[in-house]
Protein backbone atom coordinates (compact mmCIF):
# COMPACT_ATOMS: atom_id res chain seq x y z
CA UNK A 1 0.00 0.00 0.00
CA UNK A 2 1.54 3.31 -1.08
CA UNK A 3 1.10 6.56 0.60
CA UNK A 4 1.58 10.23 -0.94
CA UNK A 5 2.92 10.87 2.27
CA UNK A 6 5.79 8.24 2.63
CA UNK A 7 8.43 10.01 1.36
CA UNK A 8 9.80 13.44 1.87
CA UNK A 9 8.83 15.85 -0.96
CA UNK A 10 11.54 18.35 -1.91
CA UNK A 11 10.67 22.19 -3.45
CA UNK A 12 11.98 22.91 -7.16
CA UNK A 13 13.89 26.34 -6.33
CA UNK A 14 12.78 27.18 -10.08
CA UNK A 15 9.13 26.16 -10.77
CA UNK A 16 7.92 26.02 -6.77
CA UNK A 17 6.43 22.40 -7.34
CA UNK A 18 7.33 19.66 -5.06
CA UNK A 19 8.67 16.62 -6.36
CA UNK A 20 10.12 13.72 -4.48
CA UNK A 21 13.85 12.90 -4.03
CA UNK A 22 14.39 11.01 -7.59
CA UNK A 23 12.47 13.86 -9.35
CA UNK A 24 14.82 16.44 -8.40
CA UNK A 25 18.33 17.56 -8.56
CA UNK A 26 21.05 20.21 -7.67
CA UNK A 27 22.22 22.88 -9.62
CA UNK A 28 25.83 23.22 -10.83
CA UNK A 29 26.55 25.13 -7.99
CA UNK A 30 25.12 23.34 -5.61
CA UNK A 31 22.61 25.82 -4.16
CA UNK A 32 19.69 25.05 -5.72
CA UNK A 33 17.42 22.09 -5.86
CA UNK A 34 15.14 21.95 -8.70
CA UNK A 35 13.18 19.58 -10.42
CA UNK A 36 14.76 17.48 -13.49
CA UNK A 37 12.28 19.63 -16.13
CA UNK A 38 14.11 22.20 -14.78
CA UNK A 39 17.28 21.06 -14.34
CA UNK A 40 17.48 19.97 -18.06
CA UNK A 41 16.09 23.60 -19.39
CA UNK A 42 18.89 25.59 -16.78
CA UNK A 43 21.62 23.44 -18.64
CA UNK A 44 20.35 23.94 -21.94
CA UNK A 45 20.39 27.82 -21.16
CA UNK A 46 23.29 27.16 -19.92
CA UNK A 47 25.13 25.83 -22.83
CA UNK A 48 23.42 28.33 -25.01
CA UNK A 49 25.11 31.20 -23.12
CA UNK A 50 28.43 29.54 -22.96
CA UNK A 51 27.96 29.06 -26.92
CA UNK A 52 26.71 32.53 -27.12
CA UNK A 53 29.87 34.05 -25.58
CA UNK A 54 32.30 31.49 -27.30
CA UNK A 55 30.81 33.00 -31.13
CA UNK A 56 31.18 36.62 -29.29
CA UNK A 57 34.83 36.18 -28.69
CA UNK A 58 35.44 34.59 -32.15
CA UNK A 59 34.33 38.01 -33.38
CA UNK A 60 35.93 40.32 -31.15
CA UNK A 61 39.44 38.93 -31.67
CA UNK A 62 40.21 38.17 -35.69
CA UNK A 63 41.31 34.97 -36.47
CA UNK A 64 44.16 34.19 -38.51
CA UNK A 65 41.56 33.16 -41.96
CA UNK A 66 40.32 37.46 -41.50
CA UNK A 67 42.74 39.34 -43.69
CA UNK A 68 42.92 42.86 -43.29
CA UNK A 69 41.89 45.52 -46.04
CA UNK A 70 44.45 46.93 -48.25
CA UNK A 71 44.07 50.48 -48.22
CA UNK A 72 44.47 51.79 -52.38
CA UNK A 73 44.34 55.07 -54.09
CA UNK A 74 43.04 55.47 -57.29
CA UNK A 75 45.85 56.95 -59.63
CA UNK A 76 42.65 58.49 -61.72
CA UNK A 77 40.66 60.34 -59.58
CA UNK A 78 42.32 60.10 -56.15
CA UNK A 79 40.00 58.64 -54.68
CA UNK A 80 40.84 56.63 -51.66
CA UNK A 81 39.19 53.21 -50.80
CA UNK A 82 40.34 49.84 -48.99
CA UNK A 83 39.65 46.47 -50.67
CA UNK A 84 39.53 43.08 -49.08
CA UNK A 85 41.91 40.70 -49.97
CA UNK A 86 40.78 37.49 -50.97
CA UNK A 87 37.58 39.23 -52.73
CA UNK A 88 36.16 38.09 -56.04
CA UNK A 89 35.56 41.37 -56.56
CA UNK A 90 38.24 42.56 -59.29
CA UNK A 91 40.14 45.58 -58.18
CA UNK A 92 38.88 48.82 -59.59
CA UNK A 93 38.00 52.32 -58.25
CA UNK A 94 34.75 52.39 -56.64
CA UNK A 95 34.43 55.76 -57.78
CA UNK A 96 35.06 56.31 -61.48
CA UNK A 97 36.24 52.44 -61.99
CA UNK A 98 39.80 52.95 -63.09
CA UNK A 99 41.86 50.30 -62.71
CA UNK A 100 45.14 52.86 -62.42
CA UNK A 101 45.13 52.05 -58.56
CA UNK A 102 48.45 52.17 -55.60
CA UNK A 103 49.11 51.37 -51.88
CA UNK A 104 47.82 54.08 -49.83
CA UNK A 105 51.80 54.45 -48.47
CA UNK A 106 51.23 58.21 -48.51
CA UNK A 107 51.07 60.15 -44.92
CA UNK A 108 47.62 60.82 -43.82
CA UNK A 109 47.72 64.63 -43.53
CA UNK A 110 49.20 64.65 -47.27
CA UNK A 111 46.00 62.02 -48.11
CA UNK A 112 43.37 64.37 -46.31
CA UNK A 113 45.20 67.35 -48.08
CA UNK A 114 44.90 65.71 -51.86
CA UNK A 115 41.82 64.64 -51.00
CA UNK A 116 40.09 67.37 -49.64
CA UNK A 117 41.97 69.71 -53.07
CA UNK A 118 40.36 67.05 -55.24
CA UNK A 119 36.48 67.71 -53.88
CA UNK A 120 37.02 71.08 -53.75
CA UNK A 121 37.97 71.28 -57.33
CA UNK A 122 35.30 69.19 -58.25
CA UNK A 123 32.43 70.81 -56.32
CA UNK A 124 34.18 73.77 -57.79
CA UNK A 125 33.41 72.68 -61.25
CA UNK A 126 30.02 71.00 -60.92
CA UNK A 127 29.20 74.53 -59.17
CA UNK A 128 30.38 75.89 -62.74
CA UNK A 129 28.44 73.89 -64.41
CA UNK A 130 25.34 74.98 -62.79
CA UNK A 131 25.76 78.43 -63.10
CA UNK A 132 26.84 78.32 -66.94
ZN1 LIG B 1 10.95 22.85 -11.48
ZN1 LIG C 1 39.04 56.48 -59.61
Amino acid sequence: MKSPFSYKLYNCAHCQCQFPFEKVRYTNDGKRLVCLDCYSRLVKSDEFLKREQQKKGKIDAPGPGILPDIKLICVDCRYKFSWKKGSRMGIACPYCGGSHLMNDDTTADKLIQEVSDVNELRLGRMKYKKYL
